[in-house]
């Protein structure tokens, strides 16, 4: 009897961080800009699905790259592909 495939979503990540001090000579990663790539376990084992249920957000779409930076300290900007 196969067993059943377990249904999830996978979000996969990098980031590019700066050093700031932080107390007494330590200092402490901060993160400047992320990206991150959208995948379930139905998509990444074949042909990705554009209307993939797993892989939609909360509008219903489906968004399998988004980046991040920081600008200014305090300005996050998104970026849809
Ligand atoms: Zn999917």
């Amino acid at each position: 009897m196969p067993r059943e495939k377990v249904r999830y979503r996978i979000v996969c990540w990098d980031t590019e961080t700066r050093l700031e001090p932080l107390k007494r000579g330590q200092q402490i990663h901060v993160v400047n800009y992320l990206s991150a790539r959208v995948t379930c376990t139905e998509c990444v084992d074949g042909e990705e699905d554009p209307e993939c249920e797993i892989c939609s957000n909360l509008d219903g779409d489906v968004e399998r790259t988004k980046d991040w930076f920081v600008l200014f300290d305090y300005l996050i900007i998104l970026l849809f592909f």
